[in-house]
Order: C-alpha cells, then sequence, then structure tokens
C-alpha cells in the first residue's frame, strides 16, 4: 500500500470484512456495520486575527449506536479527510464494544493545523464545529472528546456554545473537560496508561518481566507521554520517542540508549507534542531520522501517533529482537504490514483494544458527571486498570482458544457484541 494512495476507511473496512467472514456475519448486518450510520460534512466560517474570514471544513460521523451514544473524540488535523473520520468513527464503535461500555462510535475533525491559529481563532472553530452540529450531538445521542491536537481547553469552548444555544447546563454533552468544569481526575493520562496496563498483562502472559524490557515509542503527545512514563514506573526502560517537526516538516526520532527521562523532555516539548532538537541534544539525546524509533533493538515497540506507520515498505526493519507491539495510536499498522507481523510471530495488541483507557475513562467522566460526585484519581485509575485488564484478557483467551491473530480475536468480541445488539433492536 503506497503512502499516497493509503485509504483509512478501506483499511477499517477490510478487517471488518475479514472478521465478518470468521464470524458468518449475515448480509444485512454487513451491509450495516461496514459503513456509517450517519454523517456530516460542514463549513465553519471564521473571523481570523487579521480580520479576514476563513472557511474551515468540520466532520463528524456517527457509525453505530446500537449500544449506546456515539462516542468520539473531534481531531484538528491540517490532513483531515471525511475518510479518515469514517475510519476512525468505525474503530470508536469496536473500541467501546471491546471494553464493553454502554456506547457507540463517533469521530469529528477540522481540517486545520493549530500550530498556526491563535487562542482566539482555535475558539472560534470550536463554537463554530458546534454550532453546525449543536442538533445533532448532545448527551443522550453523540458525545465528543479529546483526540489528536485537541484539549481539555477546546472541549470547554464546545461545551459553553452547546449550553449557550440548549440553554442550560448539560455536562454530560462532552468528556475530556477540565478538572473542575466537570473533568475526571486520571483522563489526562488515561490512554497512555491503560495502554501500559494491556503491555503489562501481554508481557506476564508471554513470561517476560516488564521491568527486563526496552521500549521505543513512536509519538511524543498525550498518549506517548504517559505511556512511557507507567512503563518506567513499571521498572521498564524507554530509549526512543519521535515526534513531529512543524519547522523542519518531517519527524525525528530522539534516543538515549541508557533511557530517557520524560519529565526532561516534557520541559522542551511544545503543546502539540514537538521536542526542541537543539535542547535535546545539549541534553544528551541522539536526534535520528523519523523512522528510526522502529528499527531499534527492543522488546517493545509501541507506536503512539498517528494512522499509517507500520507499513508493507517499513515492516521489515522491525528488528529481530521485538517481541510486542502496542498500538497507542489508532490505525498504526496497515494490513500488509499486519500480515508480515502475524508471520513473524510479533505479539500485537491491536489499537482500538490497546488504546481504549481514553474512552474508558470518558465514560467514568459521564458516571462521575450523573452522580455528580467525583472521585479520586486513585480510585480513577484503579478502575481503569480493572477494565482494560479484563477487555485484555478476554481477547487473549479467545485468540489461545481459536488460534486468532490478537487483532481478529478482539475484533470478533467487538463486532459479535454490536451485530447483536442491533439485532436485539430488530435493527437488522
Ligand atoms: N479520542 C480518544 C480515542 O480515540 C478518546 C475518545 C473519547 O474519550 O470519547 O479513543
Amino acid at each position: 500500500m503506497n503512502k499516497k494512495a493509503f485509504n483509512p476507511f478501506e483499511m477499517a473496512q477490510a478487517q471488518f470484512d475479514k472478521v465478518a467472514d470468521v464470524i458468518n456475519l449475515d448480509a444485512a448486518t454487513r451491509d450495516l456495520l461496514r459503513n456509517p450510520i450517519r454523517e456530516y460534512s460542514f463549513a465553519i466560517p471564521v473571523r481570523m486575527d487579521d480580520g479576514t474570514m476563513k472557511v474551515f471544513r468540520g466532520f463528524r460521523v456517527q457509525h453505530n449506536d446500537a449500544r449506546g451514544p456515539a462516542k468520539g473524540g473531534i481531531r484538528f488535523h491540517p490532513h483531515e479527510t471525511l475518510d479518515t473520520v469514517r475510519a476512525l468513527a468505525t474503530w470508536m464503535t469496536w473500541k467501546c464494544s471491546v471494553v464493553d461500555i454502554p456506547l457507540g462510535g463517533g469521530k469529528g475533525g477540522v481540517i486545520c493545523d493549530p500550530h498556526n491559529l491563535s487562542q482566539h481563532e482555535q475558539q472560534a472553530i470550536c463554537r463554530g464545529w458546534i454550532r453546525q452540529m449543536a442538533k445533532n450531538v448532545g448527551p443522550v445521542n453523540d458525545v465528543p472528546a479529546p483526540d489528536v491536537m485537541t484539549n481539555p481547553q477546546h472541549m470547554l469552548w464546545m461545551l459553553d456554545e452547546f449550553e449557550v444555544i440548549h440553554g442550560g447546563r448539560y455536562p454530560g454533552f462532552i468528556t475530556g473537560k477540565p478538572v473542575g468544569m466537570g473533568g475526571s481526575l486520571g483522563r489526562t493520562e488515561a490512554t497512555g496508561f491503560g495502554l501500559i496496563f494491556t503491555v503489562r498483562e501481554a508481557l506476564r502472559e508471554m513470561g517476560l518481566k516488564l521491568a527486563d524490557c526496552t521500549a521505543s515509542v513512536q509519538g511524543f503527545g498525550n498518549v506517548s507521554q504517559y505511556a512511557v512514563r507507567l512503563f518506567r514506573q513499571l521498572g521498564g526502560k524507554v530509549t526512543c520517542v519521535s515526534c513531529w517537526d512543524q519547522e523542519d516538516q518531517v519527524s525525528y526520532t530522539f534516543r538515549k540508549t541508557s533511557g530517557l527521562d520524560p519529565d526532561e523532555l516534557m520541559g522542551i516539548t511544545d503543546p502539540f507534542g514537538g521536542i526542541d532538537k537543539a535542547k535535546a541534544r545539549k541534553l544528551g539525546y541522539e536526534v535520528l531520522p523519523g523512522d528510526a524509533w522502529i528499527e531499534q533493538e527492543v522488546e517493545v515497540l509501541l507506536p503512539a501517533a498517528i494512522e499509517n506507520q507500520i507499513t508493507g515498505e517499513n515492516v521489515n526493519k522491525i528488528h529481530g529482537k521485538v517481541k510486542l507491539i502496542g498500538e497507542g495510536a489508532n490505525g498504526p499498522t496497515t494490513p500488509e504490514a499486519d500480515k508480515v507481523i502475524a508471520e513473524r510471530g510479533i505479539f500485537v495488541i491491536p489499537d482500538f483494544l490497546a488504546n481504549a483507557g481514553g474512552v474508558t475513562c470518558s465514560y467514568f467522566e459521564q458516571v462521575q458527571g450523573n452522580m455528580n460526585y467525583y472521585w479520586e484519581r486513585d480510585e480513577v485509575l484503579g478502575k481503569l486498570d480493572v477494565k482494560m485488564t479484563a477487555a485484555f484478557s478476554a481477547v487473549s483467551d479467545l485468540a489461545r482458544k481459536q488460534k486468532l491473530y490478537m487483532r481478529d480475536a478482539a475484533y470478533v468480541i467487538a463486532v459479535n457484541r454490536v451485530a447483536k445488539a442491533c439485532k436485539d433492536r430488530g435493527w437488522v
């Protein structure tokens, strides 16, 4: 699959079709689940700081809401496409299902690059997105959250606009809100920590000690930052992280073979996960090409950036020592690369299981908001660990019993639950 032709939605459909065959899904349910139930594409006109008007393009896709309101983040990305949002919405349906929370799948996006937008312009995009979607989202039908390059402040602006339009307080409309404004403690760490909970379980099943393992990580955004922290806290070593360099418009890998310190790196990282090269060199990091993270002689690889990163072109660069790939990002591995990984016997924790910690904690945020009673951080993270560990065990048990690839086993569980909900409701 060459990079230009890559279409994440075709990839999501190919993954689904494979499993639909395995579980013998009937034609109507297949039709229903391989496409979104509803989708919106709209214009967001914004008055820029220099007085000009600029029109941004926004999207929301609700893939399936048979098990509960659609749920999923809103991304700000210069290369956002409707097909990317369709794929991500589809993966959200499987994600909420595999961890067994009562939510469906949705995703949103705006074609924009927040690196080049003032706070005021970003606020206008958030409010404009809500003005277009206010009638079609809400606590009982579709609940947004942060994703790539969006954060709790964006969520609060969106909530405020929604509440202005609907005339009331609706904290259940959106998750990933700031703590103290309806947000949950632990939500920021949840995706990265959730990833490491599943990595810990996988290594245990494989008879490996996390404390003896070294990891190389792609990305240094929200997921990676907290995954690296917990991996180290559990005794492991992380030698590489990579990130996008806005100035050079390429990625770099930052390596310290003695083990990197995420707090030290955070001090020289911008809000989008971009690390300052010159300062990193001064702190003793090697600055290597973007792809270097994948070639490292480590036991654990954690792609935690964006989709389409482990492909037919670079999969053979994965070192023979690698035992485990934990997908912190959504859709990082193409089906072509997946085949090679499966043949090589590398254990994969598939994306919609590995990174389900974020949405699981979003669900806890909804529960706390509904009770208007907020839990301590340890309680949130303890419950998150229980959920992630249970979901991981269910998938790995099935994979072992039916000799399935981990991704396929996760799909079997997730798709079966959603198909049953659609059938039980009389939709198909
Ligand atoms: N954007 C995150 C994801 O891809 C979280 C979604 C949510 O919390 O609704 O899973």
